[in-house]
């Protein structure tokens, strides 16, 4: 059932990860803090908690013509993936 229950930690940095299962069949791990997001040209990837990733920016909760709600992928903001990004 769904997306429940599937969290775990990052290996890297320890945080707390969700694990989302995108509509491809991998798993991502993603932020659990739910974000407000609206679909479009933005350099934010946003995956929905039906596992769809889109391309889309951030907007503040409430914002009227917001495309929804979804989870930003944990490597966008872990602080070890930078660091190993940075070569
Ligand atoms: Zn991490």
């Amino acid at each position: 059932m769904g997306n429940r229950d599937n969290f775990g930690k990052c290996r890297s940095c320890g945080q707390q990860v969700i694990w989302i299962k995108t509509v491809a069949g991998k798993n991502m791990p993603c932020n659990p803090q739910l974000v407000t997001y609206r679909q479009g040209n933005g350099k934010e990837k946003i995956v929905t908690p039906n596992g769809e990733v889109l391309s889309g920016e951030l907007v503040g909760a409430g914002t009227q013509d917001a495309t929804g709600v979804g989870y930003i992928s944990h490597f966008a903001t872990c602080p070890n993936a930078a660091s190993h990004r940075k070569k």
